[in-house]
């Protein structure tokens, strides 16, 4: 299954899954642009981390939230590339907080990165995607997204809008041979689980049928698996990989 000739951009691409995704898509041979925000040094450790096993990537800071920024920058990247062929929509936050606490900017900050985020980068890839008639879309959504979850109104609703944006883009795009699909992970070891207090951890595996935490490698393997030949007749799909905690 070789990726050799594509270029591949995975927002938030510096750090935990994104990483994982940057590190296997450049391994199958794309050429990967690893996006970030606000921290260069993880950036470029993934980029070493990259070329180190043979790979070739590039660094592209935008942050997904400002359509401008975000937009302009991936049109400059297709200028200078020749191509955006792989897009993984995975940058995200969360900003949790029961709701009767929570602020309009916490629900605003997560709906704009997560769910806006996403829908600026694919408008901006699918038109080189349109003019080479190829494209592979990947949506990070969450198991969260599914079966909601208290504390996390914005992060919930963000990841269920990613289902529509999938299942809409999948249909508008499909004659193109643009395909869009999503990933749901289930509790991944990442910085953004890394915070929760050892008993809620404890709790959360308590309710995976397969008892452990996920591994950045098995969301990448989906993600792999999508955008590479064996996947090239899937649309509007999502992949759970969650050990079994929703089904
Ligand atoms: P991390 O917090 O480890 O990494 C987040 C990445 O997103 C970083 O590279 C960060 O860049 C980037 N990022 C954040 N905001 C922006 C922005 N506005 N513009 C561009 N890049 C941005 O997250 P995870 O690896 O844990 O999560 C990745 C995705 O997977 C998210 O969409 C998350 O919702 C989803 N997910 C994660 C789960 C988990 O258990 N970890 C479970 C289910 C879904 P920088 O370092 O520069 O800020």
């Amino acid at each position: 299954m070789s990726l050799k000739g594509k270029n591949a951009l995975v927002t938030g691409g510096s750090r935990g899954i994104g990483r994982a995704i940057s590190l296997r898509l450049a391994s199958m041979g794309a050429h990967v642009f690893v996006n970030y925000v606000s921290n260069p040094y993880a950036a470029e450790e993934t980029q070493k981390m990259i070329t180190d096993a043979g790979g070739t990537a590039d660094i592209v800071a935008f942050n997904v939230a400002d359509a401008e920024d975000a937009q302009e920058t991936i049109k400059q990247l297709i200028k200078d590339a020749g191509s955006l062929d792989i897009l993984v929509n995975n940058a995200g936050i969360t900003r949790d907080g029961l709701m009767a606490r929570m602020k309009e900017e916490d629900w605003d900050a997560v709906l704009d990165t997560n769910l806006k985020g996403a829908f600026f980068c694919a408008k901006a890839a699918t038109r080189a995607m349109m003019k080479k008639r190829w494209g592979r879309i990947v949506n990070i959504s969450s198991v969260i997204g599914f079966a909601g979850n208290a504390g996390q109104i914005n992060y919930a609703s963000a990841k269920a809008g990613m289902q529509g944006l999938t299942k809409s883009m999948a249909r508008e795009f499909a004659t193109r041979n643009i395909t869009v699909n999503a990933v749901a992970p289930g509790y991944i070891v990442t910085d953004m689980t890394n915070d929760l207090p050892e008993e809620i951890k404890e709790k959360i595996k308590a309710e995976i049928p397969l008892a452990s935490l996920g591994r950045v490698e098995d969301v990448a393997g989906a993600v792999a698996y999508l955008v590479g030949d064996d996947g090239e007749y899937i649309t509007g799909q999502t992949i759970h990989v969650n050990g079994g905690m929703y089904m």
